[in-house]
């Protein structure tokens, strides 16, 4: 996949920040906005059976029960999908700095100037990234 295709990806995909909705033991809803009535992305579950089993014994929701994705997984999907933007800026920020015309000195005197200007950016990006 492209950084282009990705990018496309990202913008028809539904607005975050994404959030899984634990509604009892027998569902979650992926949602945005954290609605997952008027937002809902996809409910999770574990079959009749475990969820009948889940119900008579009082338990509580489980990730990784039956067919519903283990924890890390669900997680990640979240942090993806809310990191998306500033992952494909910093991806899109790697492309800048490597089609940079560091010996055009139009752009930089010498290559300690490129140096500054890189790790400038480098600071600014990866700041941007951990403020998400
Ligand atoms: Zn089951």
């Amino acid at each position: 996949m492209t950084l282009t295709e990705l990018a496309r990806l990202e913008e028809m995909a539904t607005e975050g920040p994404w959030t899984w909705y634990i509604h009892d033991y027998s569902m979650a809803t992926l949602c945005a906005d954290g609605d997952p009535i008027e937002n809902p992305i996809m409910d999770v579950g574990p079959c009749k059976s475990c969820a009948n089993a889940a119900k008579n014994r009082h338990e509580e929701w489980k990730w990784g029960r039956c067919l519903t994705p283990k924890e890390n997984n669900a997680c990640l999907i979240v942090a993806l999908r809310n990191h998306a933007k500033a992952l494909i800026a910093c991806a899109e920020e790697l492309r800048n700095i490597a089609d940079a015309k560091r010996f055009n000195r139009d752009h930089f005197r010498d290559d300690t100037e490129f140096a500054d200007w890189v790790k400038s950016r480098a600071i600014h990006t990866l700041r941007s990234l951990e403020e998400v």
